[in-house]
């Protein structure tokens, strides 16, 4: 059954049926994920990668995630050392993206990795999506479904609210339960985070059992997502605020706060996993109403909140 929306269709057999075929064709398509909506298509495919990087006009040295069912079928296109395996083992699937030596012989398209010798790649936990891998004999390149530099969708109206009818087919897998983009972490050479995410700093150590740094950009693009103004509503944010009025908005955290007609408790639990969920839903809110600017109180830099820090300081930039 189709929504009130023609384009957006629930999750059921006959509708994962249709988006395999749609895939199956090069074509491509908006998918829910555990960490937000992405475009997906087939990554063996120039014309399906080409199409993604129009539709969100994404510069081209900005590489794509790679998206597989699991370990095996990863290993045709990307070399797994000793650090992935046992990554992989805790937190696969889930929101984390692994940085690789892709293989000489792998089909994935030049494109999609923007020529690197390396390969980000991930598995996804959302039951549709994860279901739809196990359909099809190619991986999936996803990246987010907005437009390049916009706030990251996280239900499918977000996807309509950037994209409108440019999309013919979205699969509804309901809010997205993370909220915020996966972890990226290097394994080829030095262990590194390039992008904070659900999985932290602290839970990557628990594993791996050695130092680990965090990217902080450098001229030479290694994670351009990193690098770049990003995330942002189009409107000026301030950081560590302490308040708003009528015309600048007011994002908060914690019991301290009230909601009220300017201002957005992300989360008045003081929940930060709750925060993060919230975060987007948020931006795109303020972002479609009157407000001229965004101030935003301070947010504590732990666990997840390090990654939502990273994402208003770049949206602020
Ligand atoms: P997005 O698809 O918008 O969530 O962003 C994907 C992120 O993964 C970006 O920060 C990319 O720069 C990063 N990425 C993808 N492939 C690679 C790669 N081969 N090496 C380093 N970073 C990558
Ligand atoms: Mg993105």
């Amino acid at each position: 059954m189709k929504n009130i929306y023609s384009n957006i269709y629930k999750n059921s057999p006959k509708n994962l049926n249709i988006a395999i075929k749609i895939l199956k064709k090069n074509n491509i398509i908006v998918v829910p994920t555990e960490t937000v909506y992405g475009i997906a298509g087939n990554a063996y495919s120039k014309y399906a990668v080409k199409k993604i990087y129009k539709l969100k006009n994404r510069p081209k040295k900005n590489p794509l995630i790679i998206h597989y069912r699991d370990i095996s079928s990863v290993k045709k296109d990307a070399k797994i050392n000793d650090r992935f395996k046992k990554l992989y083992k805790k937190f696969s699937p889930g929101p984390i993206t692994y940085i690789l030596e892709k293989k000489k012989k792998s089909k994935i398209c030049k494109l999609a990795n923007a020529k690197l010798n390396t390969i980000a790649v991930r598995f996804p936990k959302h039951n549709s999506i994860r279901n739809l891998l196990k359909k099809i004999d190619f991986p999936l390149a996803i990246p987010s479904a907005n437009i390049a530099g916009k706030i990251s969708p996280v239900s499918p109206g977000d996807v309509i609210d950037e994209f409108g009818k440019k999309i013919s087919f979205i699969l509804d897998g309901g809010r997205s339960q993370v909220g915020l983009e996966s972890t990226v972490v290097n394994l080829f050479g030095k262990t590194k985070i390039l992008r904070p995410g659900a999985i932290t700093k602290k839970h990557l150590k628990e594993v791996l059992r050695e130092r680990l740094t965090t990217f902080k950009g450098s001229k030479k693009i290694r994670s351009p997502g990193l690098l770049k103004k990003h995330y942002s509503p189009g409107i000026p944010i301030k950081l560590n605020s302490k308040k708003g009025n009528n015309k600048v908005a007011f994002i908060t955290f914690g019991k301290k706060y009230k909601n009220g007609k300017n201002i957005f408790n992300l989360s008045s639990k003081g929940n930060l996993n709750e925060a993060a969920k919230n975060l987007y839903k948020i931006l795109r809110k303020i972002k479609n109403s009157q407000f001229k600017s965004i101030n935003v109180a301070k947010i504590p830099n732990k666990g997840i909140g390090v990654a939502i820090n990273d994402r208003l300081r770049r949206a602020a930039k």
